[in-house]
């Protein structure tokens, strides 16, 4: 026999889950996408299609040091009605992983932004070529120029993982980081060095919000308490705390660590298309509240002069 005490956990389950059901099934915005500007599978017109068959209203595009999608993005959901926010991702490393940034409302057009993201995506160019190098150094024949075929804009990791599938030498894109370009494989090869702060910085120097993205793929959740105070000194304004898979225990944890640090709670997806993450596009409630605090205060700073920023000098790559 069950006791009440069992009947009763069991059934707050029950009303948990169909708590977490209704938020899935009624969920209408997305913070963190990526297209074909960057390694996501679909074309930004693409991506607003599938926002808009899946009913979502609000989208950001998060493209990896580009905003190279952006402008497709704001023509096809102005077609769509849907609510474009533009957006960016950037890669940082720190030692024992890595720290991504994202930057919301950037005032994009800005030539000395723009300038940067161009230095930050060549220098994806030279890593991923010297990534190739080091694969063939070791008889895995993968050409760079099929890498850059796949890629078509900004460069990264996962491009070289699926010319790596293409070639029959992993089954999965996970397969390629476990086996040959993660971080301490020996085809791994580091990013342009740019701090968390400069990411912050950089955001900044356009105007724009930055938000500490996934915050548990972190080194950990100590280290995140250890960086917060820095990052939140340096700029930062938000943290992605409905992402992915994240479990309803994380996600609290995660909203009691924003509400100290009067950061806002923001989340989404990071839909790069099939068999990269997990999550469906538009497949993590986002409260809606997070979108306007963001608008609330991405307008606090349009058009006002922002603090410039000088890109740290580069780092010798191995
Ligand atoms: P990059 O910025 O070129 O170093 O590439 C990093 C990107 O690769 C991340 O933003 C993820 O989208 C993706 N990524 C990282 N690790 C994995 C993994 N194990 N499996 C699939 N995708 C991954
Ligand atoms: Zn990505
Ligand atoms: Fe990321
Ligand atoms: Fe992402």
């Amino acid at each position: 026999m069950r006791s009440p005490r069992d009947s009763l956990n069991r059934l707050r389950q029950v009303v948990e889950d169909l708590v977490e059901l209704e938020w899935y099934m009624t969920n209408y915005i997305d913070l963190h996408t990526h297209s074909t500007a960057s390694d996501g599978i679909y074309s930004p017109t693409e991506l607003l299609h599938k926002a808009r068959e899946i009913g979502l209203r609000v989208l950001a595009l998060t493209d990896h040091d580009t905003s190279g999608g952006l402008e497709e993005a704001a023509q096809a959901a102005r077609t769509l009605d849907i609510e474009l926010i533009p957006g960016i991702e950037l890669n940082t490393d720190v030692s024992g992983g890595e720290v991504h940034v994202l930057g919301y409302f950037p005032e994009f057009q800005r030539p000395e932004f723009q300038a940067v993201l161009k230095v930050l995506r060549d220098a994806r160019e030279r890593r991923g070529e010297r990534m190739v190098e080091l694969l063939n150094e070791q008889g895995v024949n993968i050409s760079w120029e099929r890498v850059r075929e796949i890629a078509q804009g900004s460069v990264g990791r996962p491009h070289v993982a699926k010319a790596l599938m293409e070639a029959g030498y992993v089954q999965t894109i996970g397969e390629a980081f476990d086996k040959y370009i993660g971080n301490g494989c020996y085809a791994y090869v580091p990013r342009y060095k740019l701090t968390p702060e400069d990411a912050v910085h950089l955001i900044a120097s356009a105007n724009g919000l930055p938000v500490i993205a996934h915050p548990l793929e972190l080194p950990g959740l100590d280290e995140l308490r250890n960086w917060l105070p820095g990052l939140c000194e340096a700029g930062m304004v938000g943290l992605e705390t409905y992402y992915g898979l994240y479990t309803p225990e994380n996600e609290r944890e995660l909203l009691a660590l924003a509400h100290e640090y009067n950061l806002i709670p923001t989340g989404g997806s990071d839909f790069h298309g099939p068999g990269m993450h997990p999550t469906p596009l538009g497949g993590r409630y986002v409260p809606f509240e997070a979108v306007e605090r963001l608008k609330a205060e991405a307008a606090k700073r349009r058009g006002k002069t922002p603090p410039p920023f000088k890109l740290p000098p580069p780092v010798q790559e191995k």
